[in-house]
């Protein structure tokens, strides 16, 4: 079985990723995915930040 992010092996403890770092990739993609959700504090929404959110300048 291989890490879905970085397709190394997985590590038991992490599974089924292989480090803690690649189980963060993954929740904040899945949180990028689904943040259409209500979150907790509506009052903070307009504040709300996409970590992975990428800005590419043209
Ligand atoms: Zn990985």
């Amino acid at each position: 079985m291989t890490c879905p992010i970085c397709h190394q092996p997985t590590n038991t403890e992490f599974t089924p990723f292989c480090s803690r770092h690649c189980k963060n990739i993954d929740l904040l993609k899945w949180l990028n995915e689904d943040y259409r959700v209500p979150v907790n504090n509506p009052e903070d929404e307009e504040k709300t930040e996409i970590p992975l959110k990428i800005v590419s300048d043209t």
